[in-house]
């Protein structure tokens, strides 16, 4: 990886995190959207859904088990792959 790929690595980390953060902060109790995957698959009250390994926000129980997996194997999904990041890019 030269300078240019990792500056833009960091780059679009820094905003996916900015974007998981934007809509941690309005997820409420009948929110369905699943910030990670974008399924509306996030019941109803939130306390009864996964809390993220990552990042603070909830996530469908599909996902939380997919992270526990994927940390076990260390292989997390990276932010900017996370479906909020992609369909809400914010500028840094
Ligand atoms: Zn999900």
């Amino acid at each position: 990886m030269n300078y240019k790929e990792f500056s833009d690595n960091v780059t679009a980390t820094a905003a996916a995190k900015k974007a998981v953060d934007e809509f941690a902060a309005i997820q409420t109790d009948g929110v369905h959207f699943c910030p990670r995957c974008g399924r509306m698959s996030v019941k109803d009250r939130l306390c009864t859904n996964a809390l993220s390994r990552h990042v603070h926000v909830y996530v469908c129980d599909r996902c939380g088990t997919d992270e526990a997996i994927r940390e076990l194997c260390g292989n997390d999904l990276p932010l900017r792959e996370w479906a909020v990041a992609k369909l809400h890019p914010v500028n840094t």
